[in-house]
């Protein structure tokens, strides 16, 4: 037996994991200071109440032998999918229940979607971006080339002359930076793909942070996206689903690859390799999609983004650079005095005791950068940018 190679060439350390370990020496042998974490983007309020008794009468369901369900469909229950289609339909995006299959999370999608493409294509990331992309495709065996964001292109890189891919990975919103693609600007990238036979996965994990109407929230908005594109989704950040686990991937009928349909072949893998979603959790999600749903989650994001725009202005306040869409849980933030984002970091857990997350842990271009999380309690988002005032005391 002869292991797979690719592990080895992975990082050593997963970011997140190294934030974890920092931390917690930092409280071993500082126990009596109160950490703020702002670095990790899990959420942290409740599910919403429509969620909630959803999943309720859904147990009750499973209780009685009447109503008791077993295997479900391996592309996901026919009432979730229809929600989906209802939720693109809005935005004008005409799907057909067959082109959704349900999942268990963005996470998994991202890595199992590559099962479906040959070894030896090229995949594109964006640097710096959701640092699963690069682990992935390393342990799939593929080359990979970098679009290089940077404050210069407004952290949305397009392709250029130099562009040569089979794969694309776009998040948008993005993860770390909070950029969002125009429609100008993904469009350049769906010309791309079909002048160049490449096929673009659009992770739209934070579509649901996106308020600004002239910006797109799906792939699919785009025209020609459905002959190269496939949208990955989540209900992780949209709904708090982060430990409940709900996702979904589109995949249209008009993408073809070699003559071959993809949403066939990967119902084909599904079929073998996935038993399907709990039937509790798809119920839960799809009152995510009704009206009582969209309201309540609305206004969790909404919370989240206020803490956005406080850690935002109070970084402002004291001359720090940030980038801040206001359509995303992140801010991105430019380490001041020159320091390095590990330097940085380090400063704020010893001087401050924050957490945030360094941004070269999202790739090389990030480095110079951290990237703070909206995603933590009002009060504690509002004691950290109290400490924030003492950032040029200490740096001058
Ligand atoms: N995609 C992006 C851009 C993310 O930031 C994350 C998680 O933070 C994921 C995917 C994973 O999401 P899920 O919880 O659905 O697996």
């Amino acid at each position: 037996m002869k292991l797979n190679k690719n592990f080895f060439n992975l990082h050593d350390d997963y970011l997140f994991y190294k934030i974890i370990s920092k931390a917690k020496e930092f409280e071993k042998t500082n126990p009596k200071l109160k950490i703020i974490s702002l670095g990790i983007g899990d959420t942290t309020m409740p599910l919403c109440r429509a969620v909630i008794s959803a999943m309720k009468k859904s147990v009750t369901e499973m209780s009685k032998k009447e109503t008791y369900r077993g295997y479900g469909l391996e592309q996901g229950c026919k009432f979730l999918r229809f929600a989906i289609k209802k939720y693109y339909k809005k935005r004008e995006i005409d799907l057909s229940i067959s082109e959704i299959f349900i999942n268990d999370g963005a996470g998994r999608a991202i890595s199992e979607i590559q099962e479906l493409f040959d070894s030896n294509n090229t995949t594109l990331i964006v640097n710096p971006t959701y640092p699963a992309y690069v682990d992935i495709s390393i342990l799939a065996g593929k080359k990979i080339i970098f679009a290089n964001a940077n404050q210069k292109n407004l952290f949305s890189p397009t392709p250029n002359k130099n562009t040569k891919c089979d794969i694309i990975y776009l998040c948008s919103p993005n993860n770390p930076t909070g950029s969002v693609y125009t429609h100008e600007a993904l469009k350049k990238w769906v010309n791309y793909a079909l002048k160049n036979n490449a096929v673009i996965l659009f992770d739209a994990a934070y579509e649901a942070f996106v308020s600004s109407k002239n910006l797109p929230r799906s792939i699919f908005e785009i025209d020609g996206a459905k002959k190269c594109a496939i949208e990955i989704c989540s209900l992780s950040k949209t709904a708090g689903f982060t430990g409940v686990r709900c996702g979904y991937i589109v995949i249209p009928d008009k993408l073809i690859f070699e003559n071959h349909k993809i949403n066939k072949l990967w119902m084909r893998r599904q079929t073998t390799k996935y038993n399907g979603l709990s039937y509790i959790t798809q119920r839960g999600a799809e009152a995510v999609f009704t009206n009582e749903g969209q309201k309540q989650n609305k206004k969790i994001i909404e919370y989240y983004k206020e803490n956005v725009k406080i850690i935002n202005e109070s970084l402002k306040k004291i001359g720090i650079w940030t980038c801040c869409s206001n359509n995303s849980p992140y801010v991105f933030a430019k380490c001041p005095n020159n320091m390095n984002s590990w330097k940085f970091f380090d400063f704020l857990l010893y001087k401050l005791s924050i957490i945030v997350s360094p941004g070269i842990g999202f790739g090389s271009a990030g480095e110079g950068f951290i990237r703070l999380s909206g995603f933590g309690d009002r009060n504690k988002t509002i004691e950290a940018t109290k400490r924030f005032e003492k950032i040029r005391e200490f740096l001058g």
